[in-house]
């Protein structure tokens, strides 16, 4: 392994002498993500659809990046619609160093004054601090160019930071310091890499509809970008690299959907006790997540906060007194108002749907919840989103459609959907191709929409009824004869 890497170092090391390019030299690909995609149109007016503007301006800015020597990895085209960690975890697997989300704004008609190009860069917390400035100095960058390129003036000064609202969960950084509110930057920005969005200009205002109806201009938005991410390679290469390098001496925080657990420098990791990180102590179950709340070490109560810090002095969510050592202090009688058991009856909490709005949840006994994956509750399967939300209507997994109703429950089995029926199977994959249910053979197409009348099928035609069955052996409501295997006799 060692050698062979050598080897390949002397390889890309000869080959950028040859190329002098600077993408040779650091071998690593940049991402770029086509926002939207699929079935998400993004932002749609009059005959711009943004999902498909977005993909002309990806292509442009890779075959520019690509001209100059760079490689690129297209984490997300017009046709996927990736989950947006789905999408930073691809360029992080395929070690991109920066992942830059391409998109066109619109403010839904109301907003005639709103105009220009602006990027979404990280804000100004003390995790990851230096992506602050390497942001502020990008978007100044990109958004120059489109100004000098292309005319289109700037919508906030060119950059824009969003916190996370305080209070939710996954709203802090592992440092207590406030999140991103973009997931794109958020998710690059808890694996130490640049993430950043470029809204190129608002399709819906008229003065920027002029530039975008140009031929050309996608394509030169896209070369505008590549430029603009070309002069920033190094740097972004420069602070991945830190980066990891930081978390490898140290140790670093490990995030999975919104739980954390901490990898020390070695592999391994805290379980089941306490431990001091940087100045700070938390609390890591049998399992090594990161307690949020109470956790019970060594046959005592402590209390951590919404970022995992042991708490001090303060009254819990449930009116029990924590005292300097971060223990229930069982001295100072509870506060009243607060409802709730004492902690020892904790652990037996019972996990629960919980609503917000019109969404819904799912919380586990012990406060946790699945995100971004299926999970079987009372013997029905539900699947849940990055966030944790529980899903309804279509939803694509793995290449695979699947129908949850409603109330959230997998469909297996027939199911009509806006007047069309569809066939899941036992494991909720949706049907298609033929299908047999009961002794009887149905045909579904591609779509999985169930077949009526006549299909053609392995070169030979087959009628289906009304009920979508197959006709076996009879004479078809147009005369004609189809024989024991349901094809037609000709
Ligand atoms: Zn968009």
């Amino acid at each position: 392994m060692q050698r062979k890497r050598v080897f390949t170092m002397w390889v890309v090391f000869i080959l950028s002498l040859v190329v002098a390019t600077p993408a040779f030299a650091s071998g690593r690909p940049i991402a770029l993500d086509s926002g939207h995609g699929g079935g998400d149109e993004g932002a749609v007016y009059g005959s711009f659809v943004e999902r498909d503007m977005n993909w002309e301006i990806t292509k442009a800015c890779r075959d520019e990046l690509e001209a100059m020597g760079y490689s690129v990895v297209i984490v997300n085209t017009s046709s996927q619609n990736y989950d947006l960690d789905d999408r930073v975890q691809r360029a992080v697997n395929n070690n991109a160093p920066v992942i830059v989300s391409l998109h066109n704004n619109a403010w839904d008609r109301v907003s005639k004054e709103k105009r220009g190009c602006t990027v979404l860069v990280p804000n100004n917390s003390s995790y990851e601090g230096g992506l602050y400035d390497i942001g502020q100095r990008f978007a100044a960058e990109v958004t120059g160019g489109l100004k000098d390129e292309l005319g289109m003036p700037l919508w906030k000064d060119g950059s824009y930071e969003r916190d996370y609202p305080a209070g939710e969960s996954g709203s802090t950084y592992p440092d207590g310091s406030r999140a991103d509110y973009y997931a794109i930057v958020r998710y690059a920005r808890r694996q130490g890499i640049f993430g950043c969005i470029i809204e190129h200009g608002f399709l819906d205002n008229a003065s920027d509809a002029k530039i975008y109806k140009k031929s050309d201009t996608l394509k030169r938005m896209g070369i505008v970008d590549a430029h603009a991410i070309a002069a920033f390679y190094d740097e972004f290469c420069e602070y991945a690299d830190e980066s990891q390098a930081a978390r490898i001496a140290s140790g670093w925080w490990v995030s999975s959907g919104e739980r954390w657990w901490f990898r020390y420098p070695n592999g391994t990791y805290p379980a089941g006790r306490m431990a001091e990180i940087k100045g700070v102590t938390y609390g890591f179950d049998q399992s090594g997540w990161m307690v949020v709340g109470w956790g019970k070490f060594d046959g005592t109560w402590y209390w951590f906060d919404e970022d995992g810090a042991l708490a001090h002095d303060t009254w819990t969510d449930d009116g029990y007194y924590i005292g300097s050592d971060g223990s229930w202090d069982q001295s100072v009688p509870k506060r009243e108002a607060e409802k709730q058991d004492s902690p020892e009856e904790k652990p037996k909490a019972q996990a629960k749907w919980v609503r917000s709005g019109s969404r819904w949840w799912y919380q586990h006994a012990d406060g946790t919840y699945t995100t971004s994956g299926w999970e079987k509750i009372d013997d029905v399967w539900y699947l849940f989103d990055a966030s944790g939300w529980m899903r309804t209507g279509w939803a694509k997994v793995g290449g695979t459609w699947y129908y949850l109703r409603s109330n959230g429950a997998m469909a297996s089995g027939w199911e009509k959907v806006d007047g069309t029926w569809y066939y899941l199977k036992e494991s909720g994959a949706m049907a298609t191709g033929w299908q047999q249910v009961n002794g009887t053979w149905y045909f579904l197409k591609d779509s999985g929409a169930m077949a009526t009348g006549w299909v053609k099928s392995g070169g030979k035609w087959y009628y289906l009824g009304s009920d979508g069955a197959m006709y076996v052996n009879r004479t078809t409501p147009d005369g004609y004869q189809v024989d024991g295997s349901g094809a037609w006799v000709n």
